[in-house]
């Protein structure tokens, strides 16, 4: 066993109310600057959609994250070193400024300035590139303005695999929030594809950043990464990534997404791994196994024996007493309610989440009850409004166990909670299952 330590967040997507107030304050923190126009290193997508930059999931096309080759090696999907650095000068496997969209503002001075027109005076949105009228035809939260009537769903790539067939009228569409920053995986694609060696994983935290003084601007990472996290600034010439508010963390302040998410649905926490079962963790490919071995390479931090080898490995009593203490450790290990997204990719992500269990369903049984009603609930977890189809292809590889899993506990502690909030002696049937 060989014990690291890991900064780790879970976001619990019932509480996310898509208002954006973490990618505008990420982005006056970090990416104000010329060159980073169109770089959010906080987003939040609108589920089912696209994604930003726009199929950023459909990973035969942009070759991100890790393979097993045929000795069954685990290597890179953008290929081997040399095909990589072969690509260097052109690399067919990188997301355009159309994928991501050109960046845009609007020529206010338009607003006082125009002719009185039948339709409210427009601003025209001009490239903050040139400075010539833009054409908006995509953008970092796109999906927002589309909704998920048929037409979107049909676009949407994870929807097309689903084998549980989504109605698509209109009354039984359905929508939720995906934040989303790098999730500082435990195995980074992103830094095994860096011919500079630029990308690094911090050995004390396992904030992942880019060292922008040995970064030579190859963007194999940008490839590589399969959530494409990575950006590159067109003015400096470099790639840049979420840092995970290092210079915060390091002071003993969250990060400047968390802080200030409206919704309060951030959670940071330690977490202790062990290194060596991640690359083991790394090579199961079978869909069955990739959740539970990713579960399987954190450590109990209440173990003697981890907490002997953690004191072994250098980490501090105050990282493993916060190791003990952590919300992560407590809603990715204890409840099994935070899932990973996209474990297939097996870059081993960092950042979990807890499935959206809302809206409410009273739709969805003859007697209309809603989700509060968890007695009900259990017997309908498949006929959410959110297919359970759906939410497992993005956190479970496609298996359904673990999210109806994760969402019959959700519905259990909202009917607990919702008999104490109203007085009344809480169901005991219940307690015992959740
Ligand atoms: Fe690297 Fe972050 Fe992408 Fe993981 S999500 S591969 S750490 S950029
Ligand atoms: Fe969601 Fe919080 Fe971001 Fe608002 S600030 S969009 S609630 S994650």
């Amino acid at each position: 066993m060989r014990v690291m330590a890991q900064l780790a967040m879970v976001m619990n997507l019932d509480k996310c109310i898509g208002c954006h107030t973490c990618s505008v304050t990420c982005k006056q923190a970090w990416t104000n600057r010329g060159g980073t126009e169109y770089v959010w290193f906080n987003n939040v997508e609108t589920r089912p959609g696209q994604g930003y930059p726009r199929q950023y999931e459909d990973q035969e096309k942009w070759k991100g994250g890790w393979t097993l080759n045929k000795r069954g090696k685990l290597t890179l999907k953008s290929g081997s070193r040399f095909k990589r650095l072969m690509n260097i000068f052109a690399n067919p496997d990188l997301p355009t400024v159309d994928d991501y969209y050109e960046p845009w503002s609007y020529d206010y001075d338009n607003l006082l300035s125009s002719p009185p027109t039948d339709t409210t005076p427009v601003a025209r949105p001009k490239s903050l590139i040139t400075g010539e009228d833009t054409k908006v035809t995509w953008g970092a939260n796109w999906d927002d303005d589309l909704g998920s009537g048929p037409e979107q769903v049909g676009k949407d790539p994870l929807l097309g695999k689903l084998e549980d067939k989504v109605k698509l009228e209109f009354e039984e569409t359905f929508m939720f929030y995906l934040p989303r920053i790098c999730e500082h995986c435990l195995n980074p694609s992103c830094a095994a594809s860096c011919p500079s060696g630029a990308i690094y994983k911090r050995e004390e935290d396992g904030i992942v950043l880019v060292d922008q003084d040995k970064c030579r601007g190859w963007r194999q990472c940008i490839t590589g990464c399969p959530y494409k996290k990575i950006y590159f600034n067109h003015k400096t010439g470099k790639a840049e990534k979420c840092t995970f508010c290092y210079p915060r963390v390091e002071v003993g302040i969250p990060t400047v997404c968390s802080e200030t998410c409206v919704g309060r649905l951030r959670y940071i926490g330690v977490m202790l791994y062990d290194a060596d079962a991640v690359l083991e963790a790394a090579q199961v490919t079978d869909p069955q196994d990739l959740y539970t071995s990713q579960l399987g390479v954190f450590l109990n931090p209440h173990d003697p024996r981890v907490i002997a080898e953690a004191e072994k490995a250098g980490i501090s009593p105050e990282w493993i007493a916060a190791a003990q203490d952590s919300p992560v450790y407590k809603l990715i290990v204890d409840y099994q309610l935070a899932l990973p997204l996209h474990p297939e990719y097996r870059t081993m992500p960092m950042v979990w989440y807890v499935p959206p269990l809302s809206p409410v369903v009273d739709v969805l049984t003859e007697t209309g009850h809603d989700g509060e009603d968890a007695r009900n609930l259990f017997g309908a977890i498949d006929a959410l409004r959110i297919p359970v189809g759906y939410l497992a292809e993005l956190f479970t590889a496609g298996e359904i166990g673990p999210v109806r899993a994760s969402l019959q506990r959700l519905a259990g502690m909202r009917a607990f909670m919702r008999s104490v909030n109203l007085g009344e002696e809480p169901d005991s049937g219940i307690a015992p299952s959740i």
